[in-house]
């Protein structure tokens, strides 16, 4: 990977951080709004859980982007965690964030589990 490539995925993380923390910050869907009819009742929970679903994507989608420009920096960007092949340069394309080569994507998908970090520390570290 030249440095050349590097810049250019960083650069697109960049905005993608920057805009995954713009709607990260966007939190008035979640605010719990009461309401006396019941039919609109449901209608604000099933928006609040739309909305609930949608921040916990966002917040692991940033957690990887912050992820990868840890591994720009320590060189690693680009080649896979679980069995250090390259990545194709196409599937870093499609999905700059990616720590893993795409066989090992599945196996990633069922092991990963969630760490510590949460939405306001990430937010935090983002700012
Ligand atoms: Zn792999």
């Amino acid at each position: 990977m030249t440095n050349i490539d590097l810049n250019r995925y960083r650069s697109v993380l960049e905005a993608k951080q920057a805009e995954l923390v713009r709607l990260l910050r966007n939190r008035d869907g979640i605010a719990i709004e009461r309401c006396p009819d019941a039919l609109d009742e449901v209608q604000y929970a099933t928006e609040r859980e739309l909305a609930i679903r949608n921040l916990d994507r966002e917040s692991s989608l940033l957690r990887n982007v912050r992820a990868a420009f840890c591994r720009i920096e320590d060189g690693s960007f680009g080649v896979c965690l679980h069995c250090e092949e390259d990545i194709s340069p196409k599937r870093l394309a499609a999905v700059p964030s990616t720590a893993f080569c795409i066989v090992c994507q599945e196996f990633a998908d069922r092991s990963q589990c969630d760490g510590a970090e949460t939405l306001d520390e990430l937010l935090i570290a983002a700012a």
